[in-house]
C-alpha cells in the first residue's frame, strides 16, 4: 500500500475544489451551526454585560453594540449567503474577543473564542482553501497582537479574584458549549452524508445489476454470480441454460412493442414462480434468459428446464383484448470441470440454436 506523505493532506486541502451551494442556499448543517452559535453568543454577551453592570457598575456600550449585531445577524441569517454569513460572524466574534480582552485583560480568556471560529471557517466547504488560510493567518496575528498589547497595557477594568472566577466560569462554559455544538453538528453531518452515500451506492449498484423491465439480474450480474460460484466452489457441479422466446418478433409486430414488454414481464414472473430456489434466472439480453443451476447435474437441470418450458406453453397471455400463446426454446449445458464459463455458455447457446432449427418449443440437453 502506498503511504501518503505526512503533509499530503495539506496539498490535497489546498488543491480541493469548492462546490457551489445549491441554488446559492446555505447547507442545512451550516445554517444549524450558525444558528446555534448565534444564540449561544448572544446569551453569553448578554450575561457578561449584566455581570459587568452588576459587579463592576460598568455599562459596556460597545459590548451592547456587539450584542445587537449578533441579534441582527441572527435575524438576517437567511438573507445573507454562506460566505457573507461567515464573514459577518468572524468579524463580530473577533471584535468581541479583542474588546473583551481589552476591557478585562488576557486572563479573562476571551481570546479562546477564536478557536470555535476557526472550526466554523474550516468546516465551510464552500469557502476557498486560500481564503480559509487567510482567515487562519489573520486570527493568529490578531491573537498574538492582542497578547502583545496586554503585556504593556493594564485591563480597563481590574477584576477582583472572585469576579474573575465568575467571568471565567461563564466564559469557559460558553466556550465549551459552542465548541461542542460545532463538533456535534459537523460530525452528525459527516455521519449523515456517509449514510446517504451508502444508500445511494446500494441503489446505484442495484440499478447497475438489474434489468429495468423485468427486475431480473442483468447479463453482467448473473455472469458475475456464476463466476463467483465457480471460484468459491471449485469442486461443485453446476449447469447453465439459455432460453429464447420463439417468434417473439411476431408478438411485437402483431400486438405492438408494449405487448412484447408485457410478455417479457409475465414470463419473468413464471420463471420466478418455478425457481423454488433451484435456479437463478437473469435477462441475458433481448428475449433471451440465462438460467443458472448451482450444484446440479444436467439430468436435474434438464428436467427443471423442460418443466419450465411446459409451464410457459400452458400460459395464456392477454394484452389489450388480444389473446395469444408463446413458447420458448432452451439449451442446457453442464460444467465439465475444465472449460471456462464462457465456453459452457457457448455450448448452451449452440444447443439452443439446435432447438431452434429442429422445430422450437423444446429443451436440448
Ligand atoms: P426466434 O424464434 O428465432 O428466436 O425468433 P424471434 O422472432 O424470437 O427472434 P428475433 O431475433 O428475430 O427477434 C427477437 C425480437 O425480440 C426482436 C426484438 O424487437 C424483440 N425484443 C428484444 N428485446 C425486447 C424488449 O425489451 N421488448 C420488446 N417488446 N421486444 C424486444
Ligand atoms: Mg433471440
Ligand atoms: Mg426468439
Amino acid at each position: 500500500m502506498k503511504i501518503d506523505h505526512p503533509f499530503q493532506f495539506l496539498r490535497d486541502f489546498l488543491n480541493s475544489k469548492v462546490p457551489e451551494p445549491e441554488h446559492g442556499k446555505m447547507p442545512k448543517y451550516y445554517r444549524r451551526v450558525l444558528g446555534v452559535s448565534n444564540v449561544l453568543l448572544a446569551a453569553m454577551y448578554l450575561m457578561i454585560l449584566l455581570l459587568s453592570v452588576i459587579i463592576n457598575h460598568h455599562v459596556d456600550w460597545f459590548g451592547i453594540a456587539l450584542l445587537v449585531a449578533v441579534i441582527l445577524k441572527s435575524a438576517l441569517i437567511d438573507e445573507m449567503n454562506m460566505r457573507v454569513n461567515l464573514l459577518v460572524h468572524a468579524v463580530i466574534v473577533t471584535l468581541w474577543c479583542g474588546w473583551y480582552v481589552y476591557i478585562y485583560g488576557w486572563s479573562s480568556g476571551g481570546q479562546h473564542f477564536l478557536i470555535p471560529l476557526l472550526m466554523l471557517i474550516f468546516f465551510s466547504v464552500y469557502v476557498r482553501p486560500l481564503v480559509k488560510v487567510v482567515y487562519f493567518c489573520i486570527l493568529i496575528v490578531f491573537r498574538m497582537l492582542l497578547f502583545r498589547y496586554t503585556l504593556s497595557h493594564e485591563p480597563i477594568i481590574a477584576m477582583e479574584q472572585n469576579t474573575m472566577v465568575l467571568f471565567q466560569t461563564v466564559n469557559t462554559l460558553f466556550l465549551f458549549f459552542v465548541t461542542a455544538v460545532n463538533c456535534i453538528v459537523f460530525s452528525t453531518n459527516i455521519q449523515e452524508t456517509e449514510r446517504q452515500l451508502l444508500i445511494d451506492n446500494q441503489e446505484l449498484q442495484h440499478e447497475a445489476e438489474t434489468d429495468a423491465l423485468t427486475q431480473l439480474p442483468n447479463r453482467r450480474s448473473i455472469y458475475e454470480e456464476m463466476t463467483r460460484y465457480m471460484k468459491e466452489n471449485p469442486a461443485s457441479q453446476f449447469c447453465v441454460a439459455i432460453a429464447d422466446i420463439d417468434f417473439f418478433k411476431k408478438v411485437n409486430d402483431t400486438y405492438g412493442h408494449n405487448c412484447g414488454d408485457y410478455t417479457l414481464q409475465r414470463l419473468t414472473a413464471c420463471f420466478r414462480e418455478n425457481a423454488g430456489g433451484r435456479y437463478k434466472c437473469g435477462r441475458w439480453g433481448g428475449e433471451e434468459f440465462c438460467f443458472f443451476f448451482p450444484g446440479m447435474n444436467i439430468d436435474d437441470a434438464g428436467t427443471i428446464m423442460r418443466d419450465v418450458n411446459i409451464q410457459v406453453s400452458y400460459m395464456d397471455f392477454e394484452f389489450e383484448g388480444n389473446q395469444f400463446k408463446i413458447t420458448i426454446t432452451a439449451g442446457v449445458e453442464e460444467y465439465d470441470f475444465r472449460s471456462e464459463l464462457i465456453g459452457i455458455i457457448e455450448q448452451a447457446d449452440k444447443k439452443l440454436y439446435t432447438g431452434k432449427t429442429t422445430g422450437r418449443n423444446r429443451v436440448i440437453v
